[in-house]
């Protein structure tokens, strides 16, 4: 049975359609258990009382094949021995019928689908509905930390080629051993929310109290094209996090974090919505106030103070979604 973990996504994309959940044990020390496509968990048998619960997600968009690749390895590794796990975990591949094709999803974003009520009609709704029961069934009655960093990698280069979503805490203060530990993975560039969203990070870190990021990791490229070198850090901190029981950090304040907040949320109203900078403009790219970055009809969208930096932009979005942030410098 544990041959199914020698490659766990092409065994999840294969069987997605007709999952047989499974569960045994590897050596004694560890339970392996998978109740749906192209998710698993495992749990250390002689569980310490410091115990982590972490959930490590990628692939919620089918085409971003880094954090998947990454994410498939230490599977196999925890299958093989090479790494043990000392801590509750749970990886989840995402949209599997996406990643099958490599394209960002089917029918819908999924990351704008993990609402407690969501609804509708598309290809992605039932995934989501899948994909937070797992969720919640992990987190029920989990003592200790919990943690989720739902792995990415963005459409367009990046300033900072690294960066991370600290999902809308609701007033709850902010956690700089979390910060500490983006930064310990190379992920430098912090963007605070300040609204509720229904992505999957927001989900597990509001209705489950787990530490939470979206994690964009680098730039998206087709499968075995990625440069792993370029995501050792993180790699090397998720592995740690798995094993030891107190990881040691860079003290906060000698790590190199710049945050940000956002500064306008630019919704597409109208066919016509253009940007007015170039398409390869990099994310976290500041202008000087005043400057023109988006229009459509009867709206104008201006950089309001100096420095303020563009992040996920996209005019391709369909009438009422999100086609850019813009963001401003901030402390904690
Ligand atoms: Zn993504």
């Amino acid at each position: 049975m544990s041959t199914v973990l020698n490659d766990f996504l092409s065994y999840s994309i294969e069987h997605a359609n007709n999952w047989s959940p499974f569960s045994f044990t590897l050596g004694e020390h560890t339970t392996v258990t998978s109740n749906v496509s192209g998710v698993v968990t495992f749990t250390p048998v002689d569980r310490g009382p410091e115990q982590r619960h972490i959930v490590l997600s990628s692939g919620v968009h089918g085409n971003e094949t880094a954090p998947m690749e990454i994410c498939n390895k230490m599977i196999s590794d925890i299958a093989d021995g090479s790494l043990l796990v000392s801590h509750r975990v749970m990886f989840i591949f995402g949209n599997l019928p996406a990643i099958a094709l490599q394209t960002r999803f089917i029918e819908e974003n999924l990351n704008r689908l993990f609402a407690p009520d969501v609804s509708g009609m598309s290809a992605e709704v039932p995934r989501a509905k899948v994909l937070m029961h797992a969720v919640s069934d992990f987190f029920a009655d989990a003592k200790g930390e919990r943690h989720h960093y739902d792995l990415h990698t963005a459409i367009r280069a990046s300033k900072n080629e690294k960066f991370a979503v600290y999902p809308y805490l609701h007033g709850l203060p902010y956690s700089k051993l979390e910060l500490q530990f983006m930064s310990d993975c190379g992920v430098n560039t912090i963007l605070l929310s300040q609204s509720s969203t229904a992505t999957f990070s927001y989900y597990s870190s509001r209705y489950h109290n787990a530490h939470t990021f979206t994690v964009e990791l680098g730039k998206v490229k087709p499968f075995g094209e990625n440069d792993m070198a370029r995501f050792a850090s993180a790699d090397n901190m998720f592995r740690r996090l798995l094993q030891e029981p107190v990881l040691n950090l860079t003290p906060y304040n000698e790590c190199p974090l710049q945050l940000y907040e956002v500064n306008q949320v630019v919704d597409k109203h109208h066919e016509d919505f253009a940007l007015h900078f170039s398409d390869d403009t990099a994310n976290f790219t500041d202008f000087p106030k005043g400057t023109l970055l988006a229009s459509e009809s009867g709206q104008e969208y201006r950089a309001q103070v100096d420095g303020e930096a563009i992040v996920f932009p996209n005019a391709d979005v369909a009438i009422g979604q999100r086609a850019m942030l813009t963001v401003v410098p901030c402390e904690l």
